[in-house]
């Protein structure tokens, strides 16, 4: 599908035709859910609700959440169900949710996804959750995540190799400092891949056998991958 039969679908001037629903991004450290989630933000005007910012804002904010999810994300590991589900329930609470929302980074465990699947059968007026996974090679997601800088400020994502500032180190926007998340070293990525491939991997398959799935090739430019990250979910809410 075009760009053009895009718009269509939504609305070609941000009105939405269609409310987006629940949409899931799915895929391992790196592939870039973070950066795709805000390119459908800023088409649908829906919020993105990435479990890691929220658990990363609990643990700056030494919240009781963050205390006791801190070093479980320090080691790479998963924080436990309980935990992150209640966190998510509150908030879908928030009104921005009404027409739709995008999970990046949750469900990572099939006990999350089953949690999702009754949490969205209780409520009658919500559309059927829709997934998109994006793949990208082992080698590739080492570089991005090693590289990975972020604006502190506005939250802009840089890689100091393959998409580095025009000064270096500073964001392009404010010039801000950039930073370098904690657990985005090499041990701590080996650690995330393989609660990934343990625990996140059957999450993909759990929602491939429900149909409403999709994937998407992640190791093109950030334009392409978000040019068929919108073309899946306009196909899969047509
Ligand atoms: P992310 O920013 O999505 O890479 O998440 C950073 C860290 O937060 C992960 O390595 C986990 O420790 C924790 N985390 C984020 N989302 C979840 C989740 N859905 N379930 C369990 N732990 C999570």
């Amino acid at each position: 599908m075009t760009a053009a039969a895009t718009d269509a679908h939504v609305g070609s001037k941000g009105t939405q035709k269609v409310a987006p629903g629940p949409i899931l991004l799915l895929g391992a450290p790196g592939v870039g859910k973070g950066t795709q989630a805000k390119e459908l933000m800023a088409k649908w005007g829906i919020p993105q609700i990435s479990t890691g910012d929220l658990l990363r804002y609990h643990r700056d904010h030494a919240t009781p959440l963050g205390q006791q999810a801190k070093e479980t994300m320090a080691a790479g590991k998963l924080v436990p169900d309980e935990l992150v589900t209640r966190m998510v329930a509150e908030r879908l609470k928030q009104p921005d949710t009404a027409a739709g929302y995008i999970l990046d980074g949750f469900p990572r465990t099939l006990n999350q996804a089953e949690w999702l699947d009754r949490h969205l059968a209780a409520d009658a007026k919500t559309l059927p959750v829709i997934a998109v996974s994006i793949q990208v090679g082992y080698t590739q997601l080492l570089r991005r995540i090693t590289g990975r800088r972020s604006c502190p400020v506005c939250g802009t994502i840089y890689n100091i190799c393959l998409q580095p500032p025009r000064v270096d180190e500073k964001c392009d926007l404010d010039g801000t400092p950039l930073v370098r998340r904690s657990d985005d070293t090499e041990e701590v990525f080996q650690e995330r891949m393989r609660a990934y491939e343990t625990q996140t991997a059957p999450v993909v398959e759990h929602y491939r056998a429900r149909g409403r799935f999709e994937e998407v090739n992640g190791d093109q430019p950030v334009e392409k991958v978000a040019v068929d990250v919108m073309t899946a979910v306009a196909r899969l809410r047509g």
